[in-house]
Order: structure tokens, then C-alpha cells, then sequence
């Protein structure tokens, strides 16, 4: 099933996922086997040998996700930090430079500062919003990435995919987009010239806050095949399960993103009105900074929305703790709505470094619940004391 001849719902349901041939099963079994009988010496029926190297279930979820994203090759692990993990130390070698976001994901920057620094990788952190710095941080013949995140978490700042992409070609880099905020039914970073799309399956793919997985996904043939070397010989696969359960959430992606942005865009009037909030961060209001951006390059504005607060750090501390139906919780993308306060919770790897965020600052991840109780929940949560 190709991404030319069907729409991205359809595909959403169907790529990868034809009626078992055995049994005719519409849904892919899990294939839970760690090995595969042999036919003969040297013989593996139909190429699959051990569960590291492959998986049915694994490749349904990996064809899935290739078709979504538009790419050519998708590749499922245990977690998105062990796609990162991966990609980085494929693509990158010791003595290499890597530009990232100031405003990455808390554990992707703990990635860079505290695991690949050790192990000789360079990075410096920009404003990707700003293609100057961009430009001004390469090193030409030693910068091979920009890791880019966007909207970024959680202060939904948006970057040019197309403007990185040219960039980092200008340069022989390569240009990794972390698609996990928009996911690919908003946002499809290898048709404006990604490499590679990086995912936290966990969050919106899966999107019932009930599995842990990654995902990178290759505009091109080459760097798949070097990645899927590296998926098996590194060893971070997704398990058959993980990937069943994933697989599942997938089909339901488009309308329940749009119900995301419905009820987000619901809850940012919300907050603008609010006296208690200085400032709602989010990529749909025509005041944001990257609002033109994203409308070029994204569908709707997604789900997240993160918000300060007059009353400073502590009333921040409040609205989290005071929540009800926003649960008080790290991760997001799931059905359920959430509520997190990043500056000591999702952030608190970064406190005191450049990625340090605001501490007056709320994030929410805005789920699928019917909207006036939503309001209802913040209303309450809001209330002065
Ligand atoms: C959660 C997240 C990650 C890390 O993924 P895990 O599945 O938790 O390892 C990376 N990037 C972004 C934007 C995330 O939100």
C-alpha cells in the first residue's frame, strides 16, 4: 500500500497491516517468539531468523510509520531516547558537532550534555526559530546534524523544516526533525526536505498512555538501511507487544488529533481571556512568534499548550497540584488531558543550563474529554485563593 494512492486515514489503518495470510486475522497477530524454526540450514522461512533482527509485528508497525511519515524506511525501539540514541551514533563519530534546539525536550538535551559529550560528540544549542544561528553555529566539516524539535517542548517555539533543510545540505549536514508534538497527520517533515523524523511513539502515535516506544523514520533508502544495521546490532527494538499496542493506537491518529486541536484551540481562548495568565504559548495564536511558519507547514496547531502565570512560580506549583481532571503528569499525546509543571518535572535536567525553562510556566497536554469540562477543571484550578 503506497502514500500515493491512499489517503492518510486509510493508510493510518491499512499500511502494513493486510489480513494475516495464515488465518486470515484482520488484525496482525502479536508474534510473540524470540526465534523461528528453519526450514533448513541456513533457510529461515520467509527471512526471519531471531526477534532482534526481525519481527512480523515490529514490520507491521514499521510499515505503518514509514507510509504515514511519507518515507521510505520506518524502524520501531524501545523507546523514543533509544531511536535518538541510535540515530545519533550511527550517523554521528566522535569529534562530530551537532547543533540542537536551546529549547530541546529535557531528556534529549541530557542525551547530548551527558552521554554522546562524554563519548566526544560536540553540540551547540541555538534558536532554531533563527535560521542566522543557526547558520552561525556550523562547523562546516564537522557539523553532521541539526537535531531539530517542532513545536518544541514545552515552550512551542516552531522552526522552518524547509529553511534547516536547506541549510544543512548547504553543508553536507543532515537534518533531523523530532515530529513527536505534531505527528505526521499534522506535520510531514521528510516532504519539506528532513532526512530522518524522529518519534516518541509513546506519546500521540500510541496515544493511550499505555505503551513506551520510538520510532525514526529515513526520507531515503541508504541512510535506512545503515539505521536498520544499527536497530539490530545496537539492539533497542520495540517488543512484539509494544508494537501491537502501538500499531493499534495509530489507526485511530487523524480523528483523534483533531479532536486535540479542537478541544486545544478551546482552551487557549480560554486562557487568553484569564487575568491570572500573562501569557498562553501556542503555535495557532496570530501573536506567536512562528505562527506563519506553522501554518505553512503544519496542518493544525496540535494539542500542547503551555501557559505562565501573573501569580509567578508558585501559583504555577498550584494550578498543577490543583487540577483534577488534568491529571498531574509527566509524558503526553494520550487521550487522557494532563497537566505538568516542566521547570521541576519534564525540565529539571536542565536547570541551571541554557534549556532552562521559565518557572512561572504551565504545560499542558490537552486531551480528548468532552471540552466544558476541561474549562470546568481549569476554572477551579485557577481560582484565586
Ligand atoms: C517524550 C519525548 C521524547 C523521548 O521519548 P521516550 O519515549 O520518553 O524515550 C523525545 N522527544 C520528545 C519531543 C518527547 O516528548
Amino acid at each position: 500500500m503506497t502514500a500515493d494512492a491512499h489517503g492518510f486515514d486509510t493508510l493510518a489503518i491499512h499500511a502494513g497491516q493486510e489480513p494475516d495470510p495464515r488465518t486470515g486475522a484482520v488484525v496482525p497477530p502479536i508474534y510473540q517468539t524470540s526465534t523461528y524454526a528453519q526450514d533448513a540450514v541456513g533457510a529461515p522461512r520467509l527471512g526471519y531468523e531471531y526477534s532482534r533482527s526481525g519481527n512480523p509485528t515490529r514490520d507491521a508497525l514499521q510499515e505503518c510509520l514509514a507510509a504515514l511519515e511519507g518515507g521510505r524506511r520506518g524502524l520501531a525501539f524501545a523507546s523514543g531516547l533509544a531511536a535518538e540514541d541510535t540515530l545519533l551514533r550511527a550517523v554521528c563519530r566522535p569529534g562530530d558537532h551537532v547543533v540542537i534546539p536551546d529549547d530541546a525536550y529535557g531528556g534529549t538535551y541530557r542525551l547530548f550534555a551527558k552521554v554522546a559529550e562524554n563519548w566526544g560528540l560536540d553540540w551547540t544549542a541555538v534558536p532554531l526559530s533563527d535560521p542566522d544561528a543557526v547558520r552561525a553555529a556550523f562547523r562546516p566539516g564537522h557539523t553532521r546534524l541539526i537535531w531539530s524539535e517542532t513545536p518544541t517542548n514545552p515552550l512551542l517555539n516552531v522552526a522552518d523544516i524547509a529553511a534547516l533543510a536547506g541549510l544543512a545540505h548547504e553543508f553536507d549536514a543532515l537534518l533531523a526533525v523530532d515530529n513527536t508534538f505534531a505527528s505526521p497527520y499534522l506535520q510531514q517533515p521528510l516532504t519539506l526536505g528532513a532526512d530522518v523524523v524522529v518519534h516518541s511513539t509513546t506519546k500521540y502515535l500510541g496515544g493511550h498512555s499505555d505503551v513506551v516506544g520510538g520510532a525514526l523514520v529515513t526520507a531515503g533508502d541508504e541512510l535506512g538501511e545503515q539505521l536498520a544495521f544499527h536497530q539490530n546490532a545496537m539492539g533497542a527494538v520495540n517488543g512484539p507487544f509494544d508494537a501491537w499496542l502501538t500499531l493499534r493506537g495509530v489507526k485511530t491518529l487523524g480523528v483523534r488529533m483533531d479532536r486535540h486541536c479542537d478541544n486545544a484551540e478551546r482552551v487557549v481562548a480560554y486562557l487568553e481571556r484569564h487575568p491570572a495568565v500573562t501569557r498562553v504559548l501556542y503555535p495557532g495564536l496570530a501573536s506567536h512568534p512562528g505562527h506563519e511558519t506553522a501554518a505553512k507547514q503544519m496542518r493544525r496547531f496540535g494539542g500542547m499548550v503551555s501557559f505562565r502565570l501573573a501569580g509567578g512560580p508558585e501559583q504555577a506549583v498550584r494550578v498543577c497540584n490543583r487540577a483534577r481532571l488534568f491529571v498531574l503528569a509527566e509524558s503526553l499525546g494520550g487521550v487522557e488531558s494532563l497537566i505538568e509543571h516542566p521547570g521541576q518535572m519534564t525540565h529539571l535536567s536542565a536547570a541551571g543550563s541554557a534549556l532552562e525553562v521559565p518557572a512561572d510556566l504551565v504545560r499542558l497536554s490537552v486531551g480528548i474529554e468532552t471540552i466544558d469540562d476541561l474549562l470546568a477543571d481549569l476554572e477551579q484550578a485557577l481560582r484565586p485563593l
